[in-house]
């Protein structure tokens, strides 16, 4: 397929290159970044538009996504997929879906988890939305790029699905660090704590897969001295973009708004910033009740 890819930055670039090397012909765009290998560069991101069938965005948020929008759908061939791989906020998502439905494009919003490993080892999940047709077009190369496709219904529904998962991780995680420093003050081991409760209802993804003290479960960033894996920036991030989903649709989400303000906290005033989003056990393990 001839593809257009737009923000060539820490995942861009592995995820692009993924297409070239499996025979995609790719053009790329970006503001700052180099073209990785098997890419040929283009002048100006509507330029990676000219012929393209899929033209991907890999963008930071909302704003630099719509304003790319406004600029690459003109250019866009009729019937060509805009696909964005971006988190943003399901407003923007939305409104670029709207955007190049009305120029007679159709878009697929479909953000991505499993992180810059996950994008080098072509091993990501999206979670998609959009039209049935126009996720079947990028499906094969969501499977390049990818392990896992799923598809959640119309437009902005795959930023819906990343949100809504990363608000129960967010707040799964902050709650497992709370537990582990409050099992610590009442003398529980932090290894009997772990076999108790990853095998007993209070389990998850956070204890079992990525269990944020040291040393116990499966490796995980704790035991690489909590560098990210998973930093907790960008876990405020998309906090922030949840809480923005939750008022711009009325919905009540109070731990949720807990979980984004302990993060806001923890990355702007005090050490978190740069460090994985399990680092939160340090901070919980050095504080007292306030
Ligand atoms: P990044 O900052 O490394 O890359 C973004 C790239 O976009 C940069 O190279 C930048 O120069 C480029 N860019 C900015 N404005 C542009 C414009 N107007 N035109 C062309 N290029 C432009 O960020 P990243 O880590 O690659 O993340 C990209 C997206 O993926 C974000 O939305 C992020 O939330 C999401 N994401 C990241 C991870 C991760 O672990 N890094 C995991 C899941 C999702």
């Amino acid at each position: 397929m001839k593809i257009g890819f737009i923000g060539l930055g820490n995942m861009g670039a592995p995820m692009a290159a993924n297409l070239a090397a499996a025979g995609h012909d790719v053009t790329g765009f970006d503001v700052a970044a180099a073209m990785p290998e098997g890419v040929t560069k283009a002048a100006s991101a509507a330029q990676t538009a000219a012929g393209a069938e899929v033209v991907i965005t890999m963008l930071p948020n909302g704003d630099i996504l719509r304003r790319v929008a406004d600029e690459v759908i003109p250019a866009m061939e009729k019937g060509a997929v805009l696909l964005d791989c971006s988190t943003v906020d399901v407003d923007s998502a939305r409104a670029v879906a709207e955007q190049a439905a009305a120029a007679g494009l159709s878009a697929v919003d479909a953000p991505v988890s499993g992180g810059v490993g996950g994008a080098q080892a072509g091993t990501l999940t999206f979670m998609a939305g959009g039209p049935e047709e126009a996720f079947a077009k990028v499906r094969p190369l969501l499977e390049v790029m990818g392990a896992k496709a799923v598809h959640c219904g119309p437009a902005g529904n795959g930023q819906a699905a990343k949100i809504c998962n990363n608000m129960i991780l967010g707040a799964t995680m902050i709650v497992t660090c709370e537990a582990f420093a409050l099992a610590d003050r009442l003398g529980l081991d932090r290894q009997a704590m772990f076999d108790v409760v990853s095998t007993s209802s209070g389990s998850s993804w956070s204890m079992n897969t990525y269990c944020p003290a040291p040393g116990i479960g499966p490796k995980s960033p704790a035991d690489n001295d909590y560098k990210p894996g998973f930093a907790a920036d960008l876990m405020l991030k998309d906090l922030r973009l949840a809480q923005k989903a939750a008022e711009s649709a009325e919905a009540d989400t109070p731990l949720g708004q807990a979980a984004m303000e302990l993060y806001a906290q923890f990355v702007e005033s005090e050490d978190g910033k740069g460090r994985d989003f399990s680092a939160m056990l340090p901070r919980f393990e050095n504080r007292r009740r306030a």
